[in-house]
């Protein structure tokens, strides 16, 4: 019997379990996923809570039941990952021997990293909505913020989900204004980036959203610390901006197990091969998902592109082959903008998102770059793709690669 072990039962982990088990003889090879607990949680769903979009329950489900059959769950903190003897501790002494690895360890909002971060107004005057605990508090936050000045913040990059900072500000913005307090908020979005997002011309239409909605955009600001007794937050060249009411997004890194095992990089992300998947660790160790060190978005929909590659290439390992197929950094994700519409944005390591539609041409029915109610609507279907779709590993009608069909250029 051999062993395929996956680290993380979350998006990219038990997409790969389930993919293995169906493809994999159960009479010669055994699958085992771990995970610190049994609930997986719907992260873009994390963004919906401090709105009362969704309940914090809304959101769970059990990491077993989303598992295929074949695939063995153990319930326990990864500890320790050795490389160079094939195994695996868990906490509490257990040893897990492997034949190949995959990590899906993730990356995950790390506060203790930003100086100020965690003092008492933690969770009260200073919230997130990265954790269910924090989105569950921000709720509360919002609930009872009359007015004065909300600072959504990013302390530094790269974060998973680079959007959804911007999307929790459009969302505040039609938030305050429904409930007849926009004259009373302040709204500014604080960025270590030179303007509103990574790439340039979805950077340029989501500036102009921001300026349509009297968001203030402060760029180029890198977090050095959180003043909580003086409410205001600090870049490292000294610029200060005073809130009453803090949302961040603290620095996020991958998983402390992969610092503890000597094998990440300084953020703990996992030195991984752009397009096969594998990681420079060992030839037996694969990476997927927001653990990896990529150029490419930490999303959910990547790590779903990602899964269509690695299946491949673990397969071709597992038969003595080169892995042949390549991950082109595919991405895309919705943006709620407010007010019951999205954009949609698609690209990959070497095209930034385009106007267009997707994902036929002409037909869409999305539209690329644009806000509409349908992208609205995606966006909350995806839900319901995520958990029966998606995690089941059921055929999707996207496929991995990008495509420059509907794509309009120039
Ligand atoms: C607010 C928010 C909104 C988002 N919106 C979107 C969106 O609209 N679209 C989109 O595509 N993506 C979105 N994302 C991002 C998406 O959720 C992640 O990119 C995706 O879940 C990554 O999958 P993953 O498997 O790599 O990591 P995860 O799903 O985070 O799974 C990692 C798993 O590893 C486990 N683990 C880690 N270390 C250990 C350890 N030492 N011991 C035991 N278990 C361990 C964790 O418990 C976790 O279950 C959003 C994320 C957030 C926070």
């Amino acid at each position: 019997m051999k062993n395929i072990l996956i680290l993380g039962a979350g998006t990219a982990g038990t997409i790969m379990a389930n993919k293995l088990a169906r493809a994999l003889p159960s009479a010669q090879w055994r699958i085992t996923v771990v995970d610190r607990d049994n609930d997986h949680a719907y992260q873009p769903g994390f963004l919906f809570v401090p709105f009362h979009g969704y309940e914090p329950a809304d959101l769970i489900r059990s990491r077993r039941k989303t598992l295929d059959a074949r695939a063995t769950f153990r319930e326990a903190l990864i500890e320790r990952i050795e490389p160079d003897k094939n195994r695996v501790h868990l906490k509490g002494g257990d040893v897990l021997p492997y034949d190949f690895l995959i990590i899906a360890t993730g990356t995950q909002p790390t506060p203790s990293q930003n100086e100020g971060m965690l003092g008492d107004e933690w969770h009260k005057s200073v919230g997130e909505f990265y954790t269910l605990e924090g989105c569950t508090k921000l709720q509360h936050q919002l609930d009872n913020f009359k007015g004065g000045r909300l600072v959504v913040n990013i302390a530094e990059m790269p974060i998973k989900c680079p959007v959804a900072p911007l999307e929790f500000a459009f969302l505040a913005e039609s938030y305050f204004r429904a409930k007849g307090l926009r004259d009373k908020v302040e709204i500014d979005y604080v960025t270590p980036l030179p303007s509103a997002f990574t790439k340039p011309k979805a950077a340029e239409l989501l500036g102009d959203f921001l300026d349509k909605r009297r968001i203030k955009l402060e760029a180029d600001f890198s977090l050095a610390r959180v003043e909580q007794a003086e409410k205001k937050i600090v870049s490292w060249d000294e610029r200060e901006i005073p809130y009453d009411l803090l949302v961040t997004v603290p620095t996020n890194m991958g998983d402390p197990v992969i610092g503890a095992s000597g094998i990440g990089d300084e953020f703990n992300y996992v030195p991984t091969d752009k397009h096969t998947l594998l990681s420079s660790v060992a030839p037996n160790i694969f990476a997927i998902g927001d653990a990896t060190d990529l150029p490419s978005s930490k999303a959910g929909s990547v790590a779903h592109f990602q899964a269509d590659v690695l299946i491949e290439n673990v397969l071709s390992v597992i038969a003595g082959r080169a892995p042949e197929a390549k991950f082109d950094g595919h991405a895309n994700c919705f943006i709620e903008s407010g007010d019951g519409k999205a954009l949609l944005i698609d690209f990959s390591y070497d095209v930034e998102p385009l106007p267009g539609t997707y994902p036929l041409p002409l037909i869409g029915p999305m539209s690329l770059l644009k806000e509409t109610r349908l992208n609205h609507l995606g966006k909350l279907m995806f839900k319901w793709v995520y958990w029966n779709m998606l995690l089941p590993a059921r055929p999707m009608p996207v496929g991995h690669q990008f495509s420059m069909t509907g794509k309009a250029i120039g």
